[in-house]
Formats: C-alpha cells, structure tokens, sequence
C-alpha cells in the first residue's frame, strides 16, 4: 500500500498528471485541517509500470431491465470465469470466457476475444442463438464495450493515462472524508472517489447511455485492494447501473507485465477495420452491450436502420429485420403498434417507415408487452410521437418514472387490468394480461377479425428455440380470456403459426 507520505515537493515546472494530482490532494488535505489524520497520497504514477496486465476472476451478471417484475430485483443471468490480458496503452487485449447462464437459458459457452483499437476476433461459442464459424470479427460496437470496461474496472490505470483532471473536491459520504476526482480520458468523464486514508480509488462511476432513461451513472465499486509488483488493484469489483446491480466479481490472481503477453495480444492483420462511429456507440453505452453479453444473448450492432414489415395478415405487419421485433395493426382510423425493441433510434426509423407508407395515418397507441429493455427500451419515441401507451397496469409506473428520468413530458396511458379494448383505430383491437414465468406485467394484442394473437418471448413461432412452460402461460391466458387464436406472432421468430399440437 502507498504510505501516507505527507511530504510535498513544490515542482518548478509542468509536472505529470498523477504528480499533479498527489500534490493537489495534500494540499488541499492541509488546508483543510485533515493534515492531522494519517492520509495517503492518490498516486496513479506507480500504475505507470503496468505495461500488460492479467487478470484471472470469477463472477456473476445480472440485468437490472431484466427483472422478473418492473422495477424489482436484477436478473442474475450468468456464473462466469474469466482471464483477460490487457495492455491498455497498446490498445490491444484478449479474454478468454467461460459462461454459464442460468437466464434465458441454461448452458455454458466457452469463447475468447482478441481486439486492437478497431478490429479483432472472436472464437469458441458465445451465444444460444447459433454457433460461430470458426474465428469471426468482433464488431466494433463491442470492441468499443469491451476497452470502456478495462478502463472503468481498472482505475489506477486509468488515472495514470488520463489527459487531464480537475483539482479534487472534497465532501462528506457516510461521515467520512472523501475527494471526489474528475479525469478526462480517452475522450470521456469519469468520476473516481478516493479514500483519503487509503489514496486508493473507492468507486468510478461514468454516465452511459441508457435507452429507457435516457443516460444514467455507470458506477463501479472497488474493494480488497492488494499490491501486485508493486501496484495497488482491487481484488473485488461491484458495478451497477442507475443504482442497480449489474456485475459482481472477484479476481483471483493479477500479474504485471506476464512473459507471454505480447503472442497472446497478436490481432490478425488481415481483418477490415471496424466503423470508429460503431466503436462510439459501443463505448457509450458498454452497460447494454456487456449485460447482453452476460446472457449469452449478445446485441454488438447497432439495430437502428434494419426495419421491415412482413404481412401477417390483411393491414397487419411483424416489424422485423433485427433481432427483436414487434407489430403493427393498421385501421382506416389509425394505427396500433406494439413493442418498441432496444433504444429510440429504432423506433425513430419505424414511425419514418409508417409515416412515408401511411402519411394519412398516426400511431395512437404503442402496446409494451413486457417492460424487458430488449423489447421496451424504444417506447419514448412513440410517446414523444404522441402515441398512447398502453401497458398492463402493475407497470404503466415504470414507464411514467422512466420518462421522467428522461425529461420527456407527461403520459397518456392505458392500464390495463385484465383486459382493455382501443379505441380509435377503426378496427378491433384487443390487449390482454398474460400470467407467466417469464415477466410480471405482461400483456399481449389479439386483433379478432384475422383471429391474430402477438405475444413477447413466450411463444416464437418461426424459431426453433421455445420455452415450454412460458407457452402453456400463453396458451392458459388465451383460453382464459376466450379468445379464438389462428394465428400467433412473436416478438421472436418469423411470420405466424397456429398453437402446436
Ligand atoms: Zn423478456
């Protein structure tokens, strides 16, 4: 651990950031009178000698949108182990994974990633969609995920290349000291709070994107610190989004500067460069990617342009082309939409779609079948459209907090209890609850004169991969309510199938 030196060399000149940082922090500790108190120095300088780092560590993720109900618990989707050899001012770093998720689906996949700055690969199997081909290119959406979290989880390293800092604060947090410290690296903010006894990073927290809420704080919380050659590293790391839990970890084993680091580190040269706007948007938003990734369900493009329609009935259209898709139900007075996949942009593309096609015509009602961000994260934009949104009503909350949080205005609401008929479109058209396994607050469209019935994540008509017992919930519900259903759609899957035998 650095010692509480309370020395202070006056530099004469220019001095390096971590130099620069020591000095301001024992400054400002004497002229606040807590010289007395025995204070160690914040001195990321000593982080300078790590030219690679390896970090082996087990842990488990979780998704905060992915409750069972609004606003409750995380979701713990995913055990894993994980080695990650990182050389942070080369821009390069491999990790090898062992997954086993337990949310959607339970099973294990082993993988490894190798990246540079713009390209890399990935290998093994890291997803329950479909296997891999073989080695193929990590997009650059991820890469940029993956570098944002090495820096996040490692904060001496990241002070010690930081570009810049603003002079720390201090302030009270429990009836302790702390300085709170704003570094400016790699084009982004970060936030590090510092114990003074220590001098060791307690927290970084950086905000993110966040679809639902418009951005909100990506913290993570360090402990267990013990020196590797020299160098201070957090043992055990927290993180959380917006308050709730995304990450929890535990390292085992840290080296600097291993031997073999340079031939594990060896990105082939021969891939095309990924899209430095895609490596943005990854970076901006690290938390959606790396939680997808934590259930083995990764989301590493962008879905922003790839919208489509495909008839599944007369005036009645799966909205597909990604990989989450929804519907749309268009009357002579209106048209009813139902899910709003993954972040705004998406959904912004779709109400383009439908204005060009329908320009007569606007969207009345936005259904959210289940408040899952990968089906919901988009809703604001058809609200902002003014668009009705109608949910079942032990979630309309979540979306009327989650528009606040946004700055967007008020809501137009339909909850419903039960069941609930719109209004307005011209046509009949139906919302039910749903009791299921998979999400409280479920509900899904039934339009009676083509007999549709379109649902979220419980039956995928289309798709191979099914979850029976979030079927017979579907199809209890179905038959509950009275309905007469010859075709279903899904959120998943493609085009309509009747209830299977
Ligand atoms: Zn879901």
């Amino acid at each position: 651990m650095p010692s509480g030196n309370q020395h202070i060399e006056v530099h004469g000149q220019a001095v390096r950031t971590a130099d620069a940082l020591r000095t301001t922090i024992v400054a400002l500790a004497l002229l606040t009178g807590h010289a007395a108190v025995a204070q160690a120095p914040f001195d990321p300088s000593v982080a300078e000698t790590v030219e690679t780092v390896r970090i082996t560590a087990s842990g488990q993720r979780f998704v905060p949108r992915q409750s069972l109900t609004p606003g409750g618990a995380p979701k713990h989707t995913a055990d894993y182990d994980v080695t990650v050899t990182w050389n942070p001012g080369g821009w390069l770093a491999r990790e090898e994974w062992q997954l086993n998720t337990v949310f959607p689906v339970v099973t294990g996949f082993a993988y490894s990633m190798t990246y540079g700055e713009l390209t890399g690969i990935k290998d093994g199997q890291d997803n329950f969609r479909a296997a891999l081909d073989g080695p193929t290119p990590l997009t650059a959406a991820r890469i940029g995920a993956n570098f944002k979290d090495l820096w996040l989880t490692n904060p001496l390293i990241l002070a010690a290349h930081s570009e810049a800092s603003l002079p720390p604060v201090e302030f009270e947090s429990g009836g302790n000291a702390r300085h709170r410290i704003a570094l400016s690296a790699h084009d982004t903010e970060w936030t590090l709070v510092i114990d003074p006894a220590t001098g060791l990073p307690e927290a970084v927290t950086v905000m993110e994107q966040d679809p639902t809420n418009g951005e909100g704080p990506n913290r993570v919380v360090f402990s267990d610190w013990r020196e590797v050659s020299g160098v201070p590293f957090p043992f055990q790391v927290e993180q959380f989004l917006n308050g709730g839990l995304l990450r929890r970890e535990m390292r085992s084993v840290i080296e600097v500067n291993p031997d073999n680091a340079d031939s594990v580190l060896a990105v082939p040269d021969d891939l095309e460069p990924g899209d430095a706007a895609q490596r943005h948007w990854g970076w901006s938003m690290s938390n959606l990617l790396l939680a997808r990734a934590g259930l083995g369900g990764p989301a590493d493009t962008p879905q922003f342009d790839n919208v489509d329609l495909l008839e599944v009935g007369p005036d009645i259209y799966q909205v597909i082309g990604g990989s989450h898709h929804g519907l749309v139900v268009v009357g002579p007075d209106g048209i009813a939409v139902a899910d709003a996949p993954w972040y705004p942009e998406r959904s912004d593309t779709l109400l383009r779609l439908l204005e060009e096609r329908w320009p007569e015509l606007t969207v009345r009602y936005i259904v959210m079948t289940h408040h899952h961000l990968d089906h919901s994260g988009g809703f604001r934009s058809f609200v902002e459209a003014g668009a009705t949104l109608v949910a079942h009503q032990d979630s309309v909350w979540f979306y009327e907090e989650a528009l606040a949080r946004a700055g967007s205005r008020g809501l137009n609401a339909v909850a419903v209890d039960g069941e609930a008929q719109l209004d307005g479109i011209g046509r009949s058209i139906g919302v039910y609850d749903i009791p299921n396994p998979h999400s409280d607050g479920m509900v899904g469209v039934y339009v009676p004169d083509t007999r549709l019935f379109f649902n979220s994540d419980l039956y995928s008509p289309g798709r191979e991969l099914q979850f029976p017992l979030s079927m017979n919930a579907l199809f209890a519900a179905v038959r509950y309510h009275g309905l007469d259903v010859e075709r279903h759609v899904g959120s998943h899957g493609m085009g309509y199938d009747s209830e299977p035998e």
